[in-house]
């Protein structure tokens, strides 16, 4: 059950309604993204948080064919955790769960660029081109043989080019700790905590 509650937790945290969601797209950089990685029992939930400019090298609305594609291509992508994630075949893990979604922020006011052109009222929607775009990912793992999970290698960095590092929180029997997982070394050692 602990594990149902942190993912209720972090679904409520997820939501557009809530002020700190809207800050936390607003303050994201680009390259980095965030995992969340709960190891309870024979299951590991996962909860990714990319920028949109890591994984389709835009955060604009996407309206053009091309855009559109990528953005399709990329959660395709996004729904397969362990071609992302690559956890050694000795845990025997499977997925049972995974969903992607694209989250925009709407508001013209949370733009870092606080200072473009909002009266032009011609042309495009400038409502769909504000502000910042977030790919947020969450997965459920069942793993046959959990004390081999003792690392993921980060595929990711292969699938996205323009990601640079990701964040990464673990939280287990062994408490929560933070990691950084970069380009130059995609290993994420989960021996210490697994
Ligand atoms: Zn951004």
């Amino acid at each position: 059950m602990k594990l149902l509650s942190l993912l209720a937790l972090s679904t409520l945290a997820a939501s557009p309604a809530f002020a700190q969601e809207t800050r936390q797209l607003d303050s994201h950089e680009h390259g980095v993204g965030q995992l969340d990685i709960a190891i309870d029992g024979s299951q590991v939930a996962m909860e990714l948080h990319a920028p949109g400019a890591d994984i389709v090298g835009f955060e604009y609305g996407a309206e053009s064919d091309g855009d559109i594609a990528s953005v399709d291509a990329a959660l395709l992508i996004l729904a397969q955790p362990l071609d992302l994630f690559v956890v050694p075949d000795a845990a025997k893990c499977i997925v049972v769960d995974a969903r992607a979604e694209l989250e925009s922020e709407d508001e013209h006011d949370n733009h870092e660029d606080g200072d473009e052109d909002h009266d032009d009222h011609e042309g495009e929607d400038h409502v769909e081109e504000a502000g910042h775009t977030e790919f947020h990912s969450e997965y459920l793992l069942e793993c046959g043989d959990i004390t081999a999970l003792s690392e993921i290698s980060f595929a990711y960095f292969t699938a996205f080019p323009n990601a640079l590092e990701v964040e990464v929180q673990v939280i287990s029997d062994q408490g929560a700790t933070a990691f950084e997982v970069e380009r130059d070394a995609p290993m994420l050692d989960l021996s210490t905590v697994n």
